[in-house]
């Protein structure tokens, strides 16, 4: 078949090299300059600059992302490394220890500076352990058959019973629960300020998952693949335009195209089937399938049309509430940082008030229409969040 595919980020490229692999015909067109999406590298004077992902779940051996790269027949241009972060709180910083000190060693440190919450924080690690076999038999039960899958589905219902009075909870409720420190609630469910949610917003049996332990110390066992939710986490070598290169390349080897600077203003429909796209400059493209990433509210409505799709879905749509926009400060250093900061990557929480920072930005800073009295910095010092 002929393919039009909109956007060249990593869900574009992985479909297009996906199809062209299979002998379609697949055409990519991408608005901007250059191909990757979210996951291109901005490069300049020998340095590289991420504009999206850093360290990212799913490419260590057996895991998803490397099954679909080796699926492709590219996984040995993706070279990736495994690597941890650090976590700053204004009270203490955690690094990982020289010398390995067991997956619980965060949790043992915590008691030190916490000792009133020494409890509470074993309490937290129960919950947690809970949450990581569950996540770990969901993931099993993914590819399981017959037999297999209903035993696994039985120990799930099993796993499920003891952490079930948290399902309606928030992840502001659950350290609640857990802990009195405004300071480790902070710790333990700061990463949700990455997608500017906030705690009261966010599934309190989400929280482990957001924050493994194995992300702050690569030497804690993972179990790559199928077998338990406790992942690996690898920076991609060269940069995440390694992985965009790679996979484009499976497209252009197979005989697709990837038009970038090219700019898809509508997607043609007739008698309720998309038939082709027009671009911006007026030029159709016909297809039999039109794949399209990118916004969501951008595609059914300015791509596709109101008309053109049923009542409940537009809805459905405009329900959406669209994440908030991530400002990203880039700075190139010519010396080696590691006496200041031990891990290339490292999470600074400046607040004790996880719920009031998030909503403040939100509906207060970001939102501040210029010339309005009192506009302030972006991190303000009554409790911002940087990275
Ligand atoms: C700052 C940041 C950090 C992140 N960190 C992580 C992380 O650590 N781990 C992780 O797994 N994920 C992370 N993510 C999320 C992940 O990067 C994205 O979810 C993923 O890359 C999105 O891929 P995509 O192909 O769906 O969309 P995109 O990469 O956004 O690609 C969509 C493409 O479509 C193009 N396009 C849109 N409309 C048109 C049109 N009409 N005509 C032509 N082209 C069009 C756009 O220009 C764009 O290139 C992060 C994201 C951000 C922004």
């Amino acid at each position: 078949m002929k393919i039009a595919i909109i956007g060249s980020g990593m869900s574009g490229l992985t479909a297009g090299a996906t199809l062209a692999k299979a002998g379609h015909t697949v055409t990519v067109f991408e608005q901007f300059p250059n191909p990757g999406g979210v996951t291109a590298t901005v490069t300049q004077d020998g340095f590289g600059w991420e504009i999206g992902p850093l360290l990212l779940e799913g490419f260590a051996p057996g895991d998803k992302g490397r099954m679909i790269l080796e699926e492709l027949g590219v996984s040995d241009r993706v070279p990736s490394v495994h690597e941890d972060r650090g976590l700053s709180m204004p009270e203490f910083t955690l690094w990982r220890p020289k010398e390995y000190e067991g997956p619980y060693w965060r949790g043992e440190r915590l008691k030190k500076l916490f000792p009133q919450e020494s409890k509470h924080l074993d309490r937290y690690y129960r919950f947690y352990d809970r949450m990581i076999g569950l996540m770990s038999l969901a993931r099993q039960a993914e590819t399981a058959r017959g037999v297999a899958a209903v035993w696994l589905k039985l120990r799930m219902w099993v796993a499920f019973q003891g952490v079930k009075d948290k399902v309606n909870w928030n992840g502001g409720q659950l350290m609640d629960h857990y802990f009195e420190s405004p300071v480790l609630k902070t710790f333990f469910l700061g990463i949700v300020a990455d997608f500017v949610t906030a705690p009261s917003e966010f599934p309190a049996l989400g929280v482990p998952s957001i924050h493994l332990e194995t992300a702050f110390d690569k030497r804690i066992p993972t179990y790559p693949g199928s077998k338990s939710a406790q992942t690996a986490y690898t920076y991609i070598l060269g940069g995440c335009q390694t992985l965009v290169e790679a996979v484009m390349g499976v497209i252009l080897a197979n005989g697709g195209k990837v038009l970038t600077n090219t700019t898809v203003k509508r997607i043609i429909i007739e008698n309720g089937r998309a038939t082709g796209v027009e671009l911006a400059d007026g030029k159709i493209e016909p297809a039999e399938r039109v794949l399209a990433s990118g916004g969501m509210k951008e595609v059914f409505f300015d791509l596709v049309g109101r008309k053109n799709i049923p009542a409940g879905l537009v809805t459905q749509i405009e329900a959406n509430r669209l994440m908030e926009s991530v400002l990203m400060v880039q700075l190139g250093i010519d010396f080696d940082p590691t006496p200041y900061q031990t891990a290339a990557l490292c999470y600074y929480y400046k607040t004790q008030d996880l719920e009031g920072a998030v909503q403040r930005l939100c509906h207060d800073h970001l939102h501040r229409r210029p010339g309005h009295p009192g506009r302030g910095n972006l991190v303000g010092p009554q409790g911002g969040i940087s990275r």
